[in-house]
């Protein structure tokens, strides 16, 4: 029987999120948790202006329609140069919602003229917890690094193979996944919200 849900229809990041929380949080099963996609909730508009809003949003949705206690993230890529873009955007960096290798490929073009030297970005994430009741928390996570030249790996998803965390020589696709969740953004926001899940799923 679930007992939490988790607000995204994107499989790769039900894997990612509970990968990370099992850990922390004890007796969560994988049948504990369904994602909006099991619950069949409809994807709600992500109107707000920053990671952690969207997420917000997201999770109040799914608490509101599934009763469950509810987790989301929002979550994207800053590259320096660009002011913080594409920010709340990187889903649909090339226009079209979730298009990955369109939105990399956008990316790599508009930075092609960079040197190495300002080549500095970040993946950022906002991890939060809505109860049925409305109670809120809300945890972000960074993973500072650099835009890469061209592509390489093929794990993760986004633009994982064009960017490569402080101090590392690969990229993050060419990461296997649980290195990537002890480094990443996702992991340090849904490890930094872990302890409130435990407290208040308890
Ligand atoms: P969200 O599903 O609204 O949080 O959209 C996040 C978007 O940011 C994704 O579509 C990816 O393009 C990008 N993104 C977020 N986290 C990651 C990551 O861990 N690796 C690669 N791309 C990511």
């Amino acid at each position: 029987m679930a007992r939490l849900a988790i607000a995204t229809h994107n499989a790769h990041k039900v894997g990612e999120i509970w990968a990370i929380l099992a850990k922390e949080v004890p007796g969560l099963d994988r049948e504990s948790v369904a994602s909006a996609g099991d619950l069949g909730a409809p994807s709600p508009v992500e109107d707000g202006t920053s990671f952690a809003e969207n997420a917000l949003i997201k999770a109040s949705a799914l608490a509101a329609s599934s009763g469950l206690p509810a987790i989301a993230d929002d979550s994207g890529i800053s590259v320096d140069v660009m002011g913080g873009a594409p920010g709340i955007f990187s889903a649909l960096w090339s226009g079209k919602h979730g298009a990955d290798q369109d939105n990399l490929n956008l990316l790599l073009a508009q930075m092609a003229d960079i040197p190495d030297e300002h080549r500095g970005a970040a993946f950022v994430c906002a991890a939060v917890l809505v109860m049925p009741d409305g109670r809120e928390v809300v945890c972000e996570g960074r993973m500072p690094g650099r835009l890469l030249r061209e592509p390489r790996g093929d794990h993760g998803f986004g633009y994982d193979p064009i960017f490569a965390g402080e101090g590392q020589t690969l990229s993050n696709a060419e990461l296997d996944a649980d290195t990537k969740n002890a480094l990443s953004h996702r992991g340090a926001a849904f490890r930094a919200l872990a302890p409130h899940v435990a407290e208040l799923l308890g």
